[in-house]
């Protein structure tokens, strides 16, 4: 794709960047094939092609119309176009470099979407907020519109007991995430018990920071990167304490593994956060070494964009509950997102729920006595559209795991 770069943005890094990312897109439109938003509306302009072209113009132009805005707005970022393009466009990437110009053009949001968005990211990542809203929430309920309730999750009371460690064999630094440490504290507390099988032993940072992922999806990066730099800055200290780094939410271990990316210009924290990354690994990987015994279930999983799009993880969980003794059953169109997509179920409510609908009715098709997966948004949203039960997957192993310690 040729490029004409307004005279005002020429030599700037990202802007090089962006470009050298256009220019690799050969306008062939295989990603709308698997574009969620595309698929839904049938807009050119709600696809990647059509997206790649109006970051184009914002690069071409210096400037944006509300309507484009709009288009942009559309996109679940959930990168489903990167794993389709044969020409390696890094698409996620360059909405990002878009992102960044549009915020500097002072480019406002309606009112409503801004209230939203300014409360979001004031509450999600303060736990002491967070925390009491939420089982606030539990209590409020029933008085809820339908619209809203929606939106407010079930707070699970499950616990596992986690056998004790005599002589540890390993030690790893298991990250909680804002979300997942409020809403679904089991899922490491069940990593916490299927290691301890394994003589490996679960550190966690004492007051974690965020990781930036929510502010940086919503546009506000330089209140993001100040997150970012500040969970480094609690991580680093810790990096050879511990064999690895885990992130059991696959949408915050995304996000850390583009800190070198989005810090890049940062000498200090772009180091450090190689470092980390180098170190950070999704559960699945870390599991994927183990073995387990579970009493068998049949489960329909559903894949986060964030572990097979983003991180490009695929068939790792899935190879893990089969050698678990577990029953995978066929889903289609596995590809697509659920419609969670961070906040997008929040401020784009009825496209996120015609593709909750959409992927329910798939990952029920097969009577799955379970749907599981990976990422906390995901987990949330799809219960919200069904009464199978939904779990991360690491819940099920624990749940279901015939023998507690590693030398019974
Ligand atoms: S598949 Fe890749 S090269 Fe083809 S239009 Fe989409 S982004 Fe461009
Ligand atoms: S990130 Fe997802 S929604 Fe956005 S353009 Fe790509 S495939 Fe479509």
């Amino acid at each position: 794709m040729q490029t004409h770069i307004h005279p005002d943005l020429v030599g700037r890094p990202e802007i090089l960047e962006a470009d050298e990312i256009l220019r690799n897109c050969v306008h062939c439109g295989f990603c709308t094939a698997t574009c969620p938003t595309y698929q839904l509306l049938g807009d050119e302009l709600d696809g990647p092609r059509g997206r790649i072209y109006l970051i184009k113009n914002l690069l071409e132009d210096n400037a944006i119309s509300a309507k484009s805005v709009d288009h942009l707005d559309r996109c679940l970022t959930c990168r489903a176009c990167e794993t389709t393009c044969p020409s390696g466009v890094r698409y996620g990437r360059l909405l990002d470099i878009g992102k960044d110009l549009m915020a500097e053009k002072s480019i406002k949001p309606n009112m409503i979407r801004r209230l939203v968005i300014s409360l979001l990211r004031f509450v999600v990542p303060k736990a002491a907020l967070f925390g009491p809203m939420l089982r606030l929430g539990q209590y409020v309920r029933p008085l809820m519109p339908a619209a809203l309730a929606r939106h407010m999750p079930y707070l699970s009371s499950k616990t596992y007991a986690v056998p004790v460690v005599a002589t540890p064999a390993g030690r790893v630094l298991v990250l909680q995430g804002c979300v997942q440490k409020i809403a679904t504290p089991q899922v490491n507390q069940g990593l916490a018990k299927l290691l301890a099988t394994q003589n490996v032993v679960v550190e966690t940072l004492a007051a974690e920071s965020c990781c930036g992922s929510l502010d940086y999806h919503l546009g506000a990066h330089a209140t993001a990167r100040q997150r970012m730099c500040r969970l480094i800055d609690q991580i680093y200290p810790r990096l050879n304490q511990v064999d690895a780094i885990v992130s059991t939410a696959s949408g915050c271990g995304v996000t850390i593994k583009d800190y070198p990316e989005i810090l890049h210009n940062d000498g200090e924290y772009w180091g450090k956060a190689e470092q980390i990354v180098a170190k950070l690994v999704d559960v699945s990987e870390l599991l994927a070494t183990y073995t387990f015994d579970c009493e068998p279930a049949r489960v329909a999983f559903h894949s986060p964009c964030t572990l097979q799009h983003g991180q490009k993880i695929t068939g790792v969980v899935e190879g893990i509950l089969l050698a678990s003794g577990f029953e995978l059953t066929v889903v289609e169109d596995a590809h697509l997102c659920c419609g969670s997509a961070g906040t997008y179920s929040i401020l784009q409510p009825d496209i996120s729920q015609r593709l909750l609908v959409n992927k329910v009715a798939r990952l029920v098709a097969q009577d799955a006595e379970y749907i599981a997966t990976a990422n906390i948004g995901c987990h949330l949203h799809l219960q919200s559209g069904t009464d199978v039960p939904v779990v991360h997957w690491v819940e099920l192993l624990a749940d279901r795991l015939r023998h507690e310690t590693g030398d019974a």
